[in-house]
């Protein structure tokens, strides 16, 4: 059997075929070069706009790869026709195999890409003998094609989240769609501000922004603003994801605060290496850490009266009725208030101030529970923290799309992979 016979089965176009296939003698890497030519008097596709127009002249080869065969990389040869298009000018041919300029084959790029999603862009890369560079600009184009394919209606319920890159130094804003039958990345935007979540509802458009139901967000400041005035319509919801957050980083503060001062006065510092102990769920910890944890709550540390208020906040969500739930936060709250730490305080007056959106996660019947947006959040960090490659937030949003956007993907694409 020979290769084109393959090729045909795998990949036919109508207007092009197989021609000779050879070695590449002078290649570092065992290639093979696939000749294509266009049928006999067959008149070419205009590249811009697609119409047969009449051929202008030829140019020189160019090679565009395919997806290796047993180890052997494989490029399609082929001189691309000029047309002369009355609309369009003089313009390069359409080539079913590659769309644009790209030195890839569309199908080489959907093989690559997906091996992107279980591998991270330097493991496809090294499998495959291609560089990071080929591997970025697959996925880059498959999540342009998806972006430009995928459905936005019957959106009803989003996610606002946020989180932090290169080190912390900048902040990346994530929508997430979270109803129930679909559950997928939105949008990514730089910064969160004002400015970036306008541009979220912006490109949103406005018939689907009145038609969203729910809205879970952090109490960051800017994100309320926004929400109020774009999606008036729409419950917004604080969530509990977002909420335990808080308390765990104002739990932080008054642990890393305290054990400073302990060192300075040279008490033995019973509170190093605690933080874990303090920030997991009792349930999670192990029998070592549980041993430990009842020894510091023996010490009447600030450390530890943080601790036990976040731990009694967690009986706030059991509640069903928004009224017994609201009667419970206030208490919460005022027993907060005096407790002198300040960390805890700040938490405790943001509740405060929020109380009829804490209270909508109860009139939205918890539906939307903090484990959607939380496992996008873990999901996204490892996303950006796993490939040292992302340099530039370009960079960083085609991989979280790619990772969480449940993008669509044309037929052809499934075909190799
Ligand atoms: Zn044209």
């Amino acid at each position: 059997m020979q290769l084109k016979t393959i090729l045909n089965r795998v990949q036919k176009f109508t207007s092009f075929v197989y021609g000779a296939v050879r070695w590449v003698d002078s290649a570092s890497v065992p290639t093979l070069e696939v000749q294509i030519h266009a049928r006999v008097n067959s008149r070419p596709l205009c590249g811009q706009c697609g119409r047969r127009r009449p051929g202008y002249d030829t140019l020189p080869e160019r090679r565009f790869e395919f997806i290796p065969l047993w180890g052997n990389k494989v490029f399609f040869v082929y001189a691309p026709r000029r047309v002369s298009c009355p609309s369009c000018g003089i313009r390069v041919e359409r080539m079913p195999w590659v769309a644009g300029k790209h030195r890839l084959t569309d199908t080489y790029a959907w093989f690559l890409a997906g091996w992107a999603k279980r591998l991270s862009w330097h493991e496809v890369a090294e499998a495959f003998h291609t560089s990071w560079d080929h591997v970025f600009d697959s996925v880059e184009r498959a999540v342009a094609w998806g972006r430009a394919h995928q459905d936005l209606s019957g959106v009803i319920a989003i996610g606002i989240d946020e989180i932090a890159w290169q080190r912390g130094h900048r902040y990346l804003t994530l929508v997430y769609q979270i109803d129930a039958d679909c559950k997928r990345l939105l949008w990514i935007g730089e910064k969160r501000t004002v400015k970036t979540l306008l541009r979220f509802f912006r490109w949103f458009g406005p018939a689907r922004n009145q038609a969203l139901q729910f809205i879970c967000s952090d109490m960051w400041k800017p994100y309320l603003k926004v929400i109020a005035r774009k999606a008036g319509t729409a419950v917004h919801i604080l969530d509990r994801y977002h909420i335990m957050t808080h308390l765990s980083k104002a739990i932080d503060e008054v642990r890393a605060h305290e054990a400073r001062e302990l060192k300075e006065k040279g008490y033995e510092p019973v509170l190093t290496k605690t933080r874990w102990l303090l920030l997991k769920r009792p349930e999670h910890l192990t029998d070592t850490q549980e041993t430990r944890l009842a020894d510091l709550l023996r010490y009447n540390l600030r450390s530890i009266r943080s601790y036990l208020l976040k731990e009694e906040f967690q009986l706030f969500w059991l509640y069903t009725s928004p009224y017994w739930a609201g009667q419970f936060l206030d208490r919460w709250c005022t027993r907060t208030m005096r407790s002198k730490l300040d960390p805890m305080k700040r938490v405790a007056k943001m509740l405060r101030r929020h109380r009829p959106l804490l209270l909508n996660w109860f009139r939205a019947k918890k539906q939307f529970s903090s484990g959607i947006v939380e496992g996008f959040n873990t999901k996204a960090k490892l996303t950006t923290r796993k490939a040292y490659g992302f340099r530039t937030y370009h960079a960083v949003e085609i991989a979280l799309y790619h990772a969480l956007g449940a993008l669509p993907a044309p037929k052809t694409a499934h075909k190799f992979f």
